[in-house]
């Protein structure tokens, strides 16, 4: 009974929570554990500046649209604000807040000279042409540059936005203030002045976790579960089966599939560039799409949307570790389920933290004027986020927290030594 009570109490809590008052919760909850100056506290409560605008564009057909759009720069007493730009038909500024507070949470956690910002655009961007997407993403420039700079607040894609987008976004900003300045803006495609091993970055530093996990398990082979087949999904599934782990699953946005003996990667990607989906691959079976979170895996990779792992599915999770590659995926009310059951989750904000340290490391080259190889780039970010898991573990120890809570502990001690 009190069990039933604690879980709709949770359930009530979430329900009524904003995506900020979510974040901002385990903030909070951190702070308390390590007794963090209250007044200190009191100045991470709200970003340092949110920039609002409605950018106007005209369409093809030759009408004027008008889209709203958001830059929140969360916090730089670590370096400048760093964050992306999401163009979604459902975002607001609840939503851009908290993801540039979990941006200073990231970077902190990761290590890297830069604080939290990021950006939004209310949009649906399928529904705009190419050269539609350009004069969008060159007025989101137009709007905000005053703010944005190498020193100042150097945004990426997310979301819905590409490395293209990044390239017309530097080329305005360049065109603005004078002269070419590619470091304003990271995830450029390479010609336009990108990193090396960036597409791969988000999975890779996942992956350099997941060997340690196997390591520390003393498995050679680790069955893995993977939600969402794109960008993260796709590339961790190929990593880890280059390397003779078995994938028992896959699933992306049509369904589940699943094959005991393990699934081939290298025509499962060839099938899904053909076909589109995952379904129907040959020698596969097609199960419920929510049975991927219940078998019997060692590790579950969610790489697709946020708040997949709820109250709902937790209880049945059989993986002795949870990866989150995408961003939120395991809903608050689950990770407190998942604790009680003594299942490892790797909290997003190093398990995905890849993505935005090759991102500081591109900034870096552009600084620099250098171009550095794919290998030094990603032996830099191994270093980074090995270090961070090992803070983690530490920190968990110590307080006897999850690995979220003590990312949370860890990014405010790294805040409260660089407040300014
Ligand atoms: P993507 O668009 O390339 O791929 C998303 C995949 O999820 C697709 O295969 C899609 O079919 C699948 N999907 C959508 N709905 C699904 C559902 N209901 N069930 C199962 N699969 C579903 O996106 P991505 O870049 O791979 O990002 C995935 C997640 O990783 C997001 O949460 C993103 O925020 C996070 N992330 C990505 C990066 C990066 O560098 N790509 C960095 C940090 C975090």
């Amino acid at each position: 009974m009190l069990q039933w009570a604690r879980q709709a109490y949770l359930l009530i809590n979430y329900v009524i929570m904003s995506p900020f008052e979510n974040a901002w919760q385990q903030v909070q909850s951190a702070a308390t554990i390590i007794n963090l100056d209250p007044s200190l506290l009191q100045r991470l409560a709200q970003p340092d500046h949110i920039w609002q605008q409605d950018l106007k564009i005209t369409l093809d057909n030759g009408s004027e649209q008008s889209f709203p759009a958001y830059r929140v720069q969360y916090n730089n007493w670590r370096g400048p604000y760093k964050g992306g730009i999401r163009y979604h038909p459902a975002a607001d500024l609840d939503e851009v807040k908290a993801l540039a507070l979990l941006m200073s949470i990231k970077c902190a956690v990761g290590n890297i000279p830069m604080g939290g910002g990021k950006g939004g655009v209310v949009v649906d961007p399928k529904a705009l042409s190419q050269a539609e997407l350009e004069r969008l993403s060159r007025a989101y420039i137009q709007a905000f540059y005053q703010h944005l700079g190498p020193d100042k607040d150097i945004p990426a894609p997310d979301v819905y936005t590409t490395p293209e987008m990044m390239a017309w976004m530097a080329d305005e900003y360049g065109k603005l203030v004078g002269k070419p300045t590619p470091a304003v803006i990271t995830g450029k495609p390479i010609e336009a002045g990108g990193s090396e091993g960036r597409g791969i970055a988000t999975a890779q530093g996942g992956y350099y976790i997941l060997q340690a996990w196997a390591e520390k398990l003393g498995l050679q082979s680790l069955k893995i579960a993977i939600q969402g087949f794109g960008n993260a999904g796709l590339t961790m599934a190929e990593l880890a089966h280059r390397d003779g782990h078995n994938i028992v699953a896959v699933s992306d946005s049509a369904g589940t599939i699943h094959n005991a003996q393990g699934l081939d990667i290298s025509a499962l990607k060839e099938y899904k560039k053909i076909t589109g989906q995952v379904l129907g691959f040959p020698g596969s079976e097609t199960i419920p799409i929510e049975q991927l979170f219940s078998l019997p895996v060692d590790i579950l990779i969610p790489a697709a949307l946020d708040n997949q792992i709820t109250a709902s599915n937790a209880a049945s999770i059989q993986a002795k570790v949870i990866l989150e590659l995408a961003n939120g995926p395991v809903s608050p009310e689950a990770d407190s389920i998942l604790a009680e059951k003594k299942i490892i989750v790797v909290p997003d904000v190093l398990a995905n933290s890849g993505g935005v340290i090759v991102s500081y490391l591109e900034w870096k080259q552009n600084l620099a004027g250098e171009h550095w190889s794919e290998a030094d780039v990603l032996a830099q970010m191994k270093t980074l986020v090995l270090a961070g898991l090992a803070d983690l573990s530490v920190l968990s120890e110590k307080y006897n927290v999850t690995l979220r809570r003590a990312a949370f502990i860890l990014a405010l001690q790294r805040l409260q030594a660089a407040a300014k």
